[in-house]
C-alpha cells in the first residue's frame, strides 16, 4: 500500500474516482491527526486532507471521494484567480489597474504607471520572451517595499523603535509579523490594498516593538499612529482574501 512520506511537503493525491476537480488535492500527514480532515484553502485553491500516521493514501482518497459534493461547493464558490496576465485587471494602492504588456520603449523603465483618457489606469510592463508575470511581480515587491518603509519609518520614529530588517514576502496566513528580534516582515499584497490598510498593518507591526502583545496598551498604540484602523481592519476582514487571489502560480 501506498504511504504518505514522513516528510513536511504534501502528497499530491491522484484518484480516478475524484475525476478533474479543477484544483490539486494534497495529502499532509500529521502525527497528532486523530482522524481524517478536510478543508479547501481559499488561498491556495488547493484541497487539503490531514491525515492520521496509521491512514494510507486509499483511504484518502475514499474520504475525499464521500465528500466530493461539499469539497465541489467550496470549490464552486471561490473567486477566479487572477494571473499576471496582459489585459488582466489588478488593485495597486487600492485603484483598479490594467496590466498591459508591452515592447520595451526608450527612456521608460521596465515598469511605468500610465493613465489613459479612458479607462483603467496602465500597469505598464516591458516585456521581452514571456518574462511579464515576473517582471511584474518584482516590481510590485519592490513597490511594496517602498511603501511599507515609508510608513514604518514614520511610525518608529513616533514610537523612537528601531526596527532591525524588513522582509517582503508572499505569506498567506498574516499580513505582518514582528519577531522578538524586531525583525518586520509584510505581505506584498499589501500594495494592492488602500494605502490607509498598509498604513494600518504597519503600525500594528512596529507598534510590536514596544508592546509585544495584543493588550490594550498595545492598541492604544496603533490606534494613535492611525486614525483609520477600525476602518482598516474591517477592510482586512472583508477584502484581505481578496487579494490572495492576485498573481497565484503554482
Ligand atoms: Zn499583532
Amino acid at each position: 500500500m501506498s504511504r504518505v512520506s514522513d516528510d513536511k511537503k504534501p502528497t499530491s493525491l491522484e484518484d480516478p474516482r475524484l475525476g478533474d476537480l479543477g484544483a490539486p488535492v494534497e495529502v499532509r500527514r500529521h502525527p497528532k491527526a486523530r482522524r481524517l480532515t478536510l478543508r479547501v484553502s481559499r488561498t491556495r485553491r488547493a484541497v487539503i486532507v490531514t491525515l492520521p500516521t496509521q491512514c494510507d493514501l486509499g483511504e484518502a482518497g475514499s474520504f475525499v471521494h464521500r465528500h466530493i459534493d461539499w469539497v465541489r461547493e467550496r470549490l464552486g464558490n471561490l473567486p477566479d484567480p487572477v494571473p499576471f496576465e496582459h489585459r488582466q485587471v489588478m488593485p495597486l494602492r487600492g485603484v483598479p489597474h490594467r496590466i498591459v504588456f508591452v515592447q520595451p520603449q526608450r527612456g521608460k523603465g521596465v515598469v511605468h504607471l500610465h493613465k489613459p483618457a479612458r479607462g483603467y489606469k496602465e500597469i505598464r510592463v516591458a516585456v521581452s520572451d514571456d518574462n511579464g508575470p515576473q517582471r511584474l511581480r518584482k516590481w510590485l515587491f519592490q513597490q511594496a517595499r517602498k511603501d511599507l518603509d515609508a510608513r514604518i519609518i514614520a511610525h518608529a520614529e513616533r514610537l523612537r523603535v528601531r526596527p532591525k530588517k524588513l522582509t517582503i514576502r508572499d505569506q498567506t496566513s498574516r499580513w505582518g509579523s514582528c519577531s522578538s528580534t524586531g525583525a518586520l516582515a509584510f505581505s506584498w499584497r499589501l500594495v494592492m490594498a488602500p494605502p490607509f490598510v498598509l498604513d494600518y498593518v504597519a503600525a500594528h507591526e512596529v507598534a510590536h516593538l514596544r508592546e509585544m502583545n495584543h493588550g490594550p496598551r498595545f492598541w492604544a498604540l496603533v490606534d494613535e499612529a492611525v486614525p483609520r484602523m477600525e476602518e482598516a481592519k474591517t477592510w482586512l476582514q472583508i477584502y484581505g482574501m481578496d487579494l490572495h487571489r492576485y498573481g497565484v502560480s503554482d
